[in-house]
């Protein structure tokens, strides 16, 4: 099958008139300059660029968003709202898991996502007994990304404690709770199930290093790996001060540190968050190779703080963006918020771009190589070889607006209403 787009944004930059040969959603040749394209080639409106990843999603989170904007203490913040999200998950059926993830994920390709990377926690009954099936859950959100046409990688979470003392799981955390040999039962089934997807990837989450404890999670990495060979980690890391000071109290080190003092953090690794780092901190996470997947939307609606992006960035670190608790679900809105907590701390403007590269450009590129790094799926770069789950810029910009600043405006001109970019699928 070949398409034609008016425009696509290659590794060197923009092209007009844009022909891709796909086969088995995999783009086999890109050729330029085709004015002409045959009868048999089909023309899709808008401009094709790097496909989009969505790397942490909670799917049940979706029906809870916009629902605990209240006080409930004199302080609200962060550890409040976990108290109210715990109350909402207590009954939720796989049934009404699977409508919410059919809306949300419906909801991300419609806002320009090709793929979502679901760090998937609430995995059993209430009280904590598994489903007959043990990955009912997950099959259910698996099932409902591919109607929604996003590809799919699931994270199961090893969740294991209630906090850095041991404490056992209490209430609504019971749900997320599984034992060594349950939790790789899981993985088994899940590979055997769905490994041969050409939509669906696998790799596993720890939820935190205060909900698993480090031999545990050691040991279990070392099992998964057996199952799952080089597959991508996700992990929760240094979001909240409070979560520092704990693990300092705990273990004398920040969770950053001793992540990497105590596992091989590489490209396979996905931090989420990584809010709160030292210097050393983000120069070490950004030498690894692995990807840092901010969420700054979440962010900013838990009171998380400022990921301090810059000295990352010239640091060489990758980067990805994720809508974590969906009280917004927007690419755009995402990178145009992760630039715009740096404006506001920094006092400047056009903090996130090179010399040569604009902001627009360099967030949207940053964000799409990052996310497609650690889910498994492949370059996220328009090239043979590639996939063709591309992200796609509505027409009526691609002719208004200056093809130089197209994913500029795209990014940064929000007007209630308007959705600039979508999913496309071959
Ligand atoms: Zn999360």
């Amino acid at each position: 099958m070949q398409y034609h787009f008016p425009k696509a944004f290659l590794p060197d930059g923009w092209h007009d008139d844009v022909v891709l040969t796909v086969r088995d959603h995999t783009i086999e040749h890109v050729e330029v300059g085709v004015a002409q394209p045959g009868a048999d080639v089909q023309r899709v409106a808008g401009a094709a660029i790097p496909s989009m990843t969505n790397v942490h999603s909670h799917a049940f989170q979706y029906a809870f968003a916009g629902l605990s904007e209240y006080r409930t203490a004199h302080a609200d913040d962060f550890w409040t709202w976990r108290a109210l999200m715990y109350n909402f998950v207590a009954t939720l059926t796989p049934d009404e898991v699977y409508a919410i993830g059919q809306r949300l994920y419906r909801a991300m390709y419609a806002a320009g996502y090709t793929t979502v990377a679901e760090f998937h926690y609430l995995l059993h009954q209430p009280g904590g007994t598994p489903y007959d099936n043990p990955n009912e859950m997950a099959d259910a959100l698996i099932q409902a990304a591919l109607e929604a046409g996003l590809r799919i990688c699931m994270l199961p979470v090893f969740y294991q404690r209630g906090g850095f003392d041991g404490r056992p799981l209490e209430g609504g955390q019971q749900r997320f709770g599984s034992s060594h040999d349950l939790f790789l039962r899981m993985v088994d089934k899940l590979n055997s199930d769905w490994a041969n997807h050409p939509s669906v990837r696998l790799g596993v989450a720890l939820h935190s290093l205060r909900a698993v404890s480090i031999p545990a999670a050691q040991a279990l990495l070392a099992d998964v790996d057996m199952l799952l060979p080089g597959c991508p980690i996700h992990i929760h890391v240094a979001e909240q001060t409070k979560e520092v000071a704990d693990c300092l109290a705990a273990t004398g080190q920040r969770p950053v540190e001793l992540l990497l003092d105590t596992f091989d953090v590489n490209e396979r690794w996905c931090l989420i968050h990584a809010t709160h780092l030292t210097d050393d901190e983000g120069k070490r996470v950004a030498q690894s190779g692995a990807v840092v997947g901010v969420c700054p939307t979440t962010e900013a609606n838990l009171g998380d703080g400022v990921f301090r992006a810059e000295d990352y960035m010239q640091y060489g670190g990758n980067l990805a963006v994720g809508s974590d608790s969906h009280i917004s679900v927007d690419a755009c809105e995402e990178l145009r918020l992760l630039e715009y907590a740096q404006r506001l701390t920094q006092q400047r403007r056009n903090v996130l771009c090179t010399e040569t590269t604009s902001c627009g450009p360099w967030l949207w590129n940053w964000a799409a190589n990052g996310g497609a790094a650690v889910t498994g799926f492949g370059p996220a770069a328009i090239q043979p070889g590639a996939s063709a789950h591309l992200s796609l810029i509505d027409p009526g910009l691609v002719a208004s607006v200056p093809t130089d600043r197209l994913l500029d405006h795209v990014v940064f001109h929000h007007v209630a209403g308007r959705q600039p970019v979508r999913g496309f699928t071959s």
